[in-house]
């Protein structure tokens, strides 16, 4: 007897791995470094603003987010509709491409990539074509350029790149778009934005106001803390933010992560203290772990990548006997995210052990 079938592409979905949660050991304290979440806890003043919300649960949220869109809006200059808020930013990947591919259109994207990316563009029955990075883990955007055919609807560059961890420079990101054609929409995906460091760094805004064809995505995920929450927004031209907002699941924004975020606006400079920590974490990791000869690229998010080929299930199960949890990534390497200042210590012992016995299988 006929049964229903979903279209031919749901079974093409590739799975979404999360990050493992960390392993209970009794008398161990095991840190989850899988998701590069933000290890600090919620401030105070955004819990409250929470629970707030929690007294009204009986009622929808505000479906037009239009204390949430204020509140951006005022933040970054920009008028409203230039903004469109979603289930956090995998939420906007998912409407970008629902909203601009037919099926067997092409997304160009930088592979390995964010995972959420073939995720996104599979279900909506488009075509992921995928460019490798280069060898210190950048985009290979040249390559990503060329890529682009009379089918490609959309080129998602990730800076910083998850897993790898390298961020484009403005002068790459606008000698790219020189060559995209304008009809091409590119999505900037800054899901790490506030981490980055560096020389001739991006500046969103400013490029999305330069081009028609140019959409931002960013999260309350990752430096605001609010991972558990599911809120991120995009910044483009009003007729992208009005193609986000029509494909967008009505309600999809719950109030608490509406009000979570409206006080993580308003708490902006405490937030980004701790922004500011890890950031400085980061740079005691990467140089903690080169002094013992690893060659990691430049990490510009809130997580380090560690290329280690068929050795990568080794170094994750090491990783776990040491009481942290990474993100192995089968036979490529692993990835692991700046936390607690103990779990980033003990990264930097494992990282200066395995090395050693690296070297010392290779020397047998
Ligand atoms: C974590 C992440 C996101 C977004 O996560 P949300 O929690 O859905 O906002 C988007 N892009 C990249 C590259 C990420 O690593």
């Amino acid at each position: 007897m006929a049964t229903p079938q979903p279209r031919a592409n749901v079974s093409a979905i590739p799975a979404y791995v999360p990050g493992k949660p960390a392993t209970v050991r009794p008398g161990v304290t095991s840190y989850k470094l899988s998701s590069n979440e933000n290890p600090y806890p919620p401030l105070p003043g955004v819990i409250a603003a929470a629970h707030e919300a929690v007294d009204r649960m009986n009622r929808y949220p505000d479906m037009g987010s239009s204390a949430l869109y204020a509140a951006l809006a005022e933040r970054f200059g920009i008028p409203e509709e230039h903004l469109s808020v979603a289930t956090g930013s995998v939420g906007l990947i998912y409407q970008l491409v629902q909203a601009f591919c037919d099926p067997g259109d092409e997304v160009v994207c930088a592979w390995r990539s964010f995972e959420a990316y073939p995720i996104a563009i599979t279900a909506a029955a488009a075509t992921s074509v995928q460019v490798p990075v280069l060898r210190d883990g950048r985009h290979d955007l040249d390559a990503m350029a060329a890529a682009i055919t009379d089918r490609t609807k959309v080129v998602l560059v990730c800076t910083p790149n998850n897993p790898t961890g390298p961020a484009v420079t403005q002068t790459e990101l606008d000698a790219f778009l020189a060559k995209v054609p304008s009809h091409v929409l590119v999505v900037v995906d800054e899901a790490y934005v506030e981490f980055v460091r560096m020389d001739d760094a991006v500046d969103g805004v400013a490029t999305y106001r330069a081009h028609a064809n140019v959409v931002l995505t960013r999260t309350f995920s990752k430096a605001y803390g609010l991972a558990g929450f599911r809120v991120g927004y995009a910044v483009g031209p009003a007729p992208i933010a009005a193609a986000l907002r029509a494909v967008s699941l009505p309600f999809g924004v719950s109030a608490v992560a509406q009000a979570a975020a409206i006080a993580s606006l308003e708490r902006e400079p405490e937030l980004l203290e701790r922004v500011e920590a890890l950031v400085l974490e980061r740079a005691r990791v990467v140089a903690g772990v080169r002094a013992s000869g690893w060659d990691l690229p430049e990490a510009q998010g809130n997580f380090v990548w560690f290329e280690l080929g068929p050795r990568t299930a080794d170094f994750a199960a090491a990783a776990d006997d040491a009481g942290i949890v990474v993100r192995p990534f089968a036979g490529e390497g692993a990835r692991v995210s700046i936390g607690e200042v103990e779990a980033n210590d003990r990264l930097i012992r494992l990282a200066e052990a395995f090395r050693g016995r690296a070297v010392s299988l290779v020397n047998q």
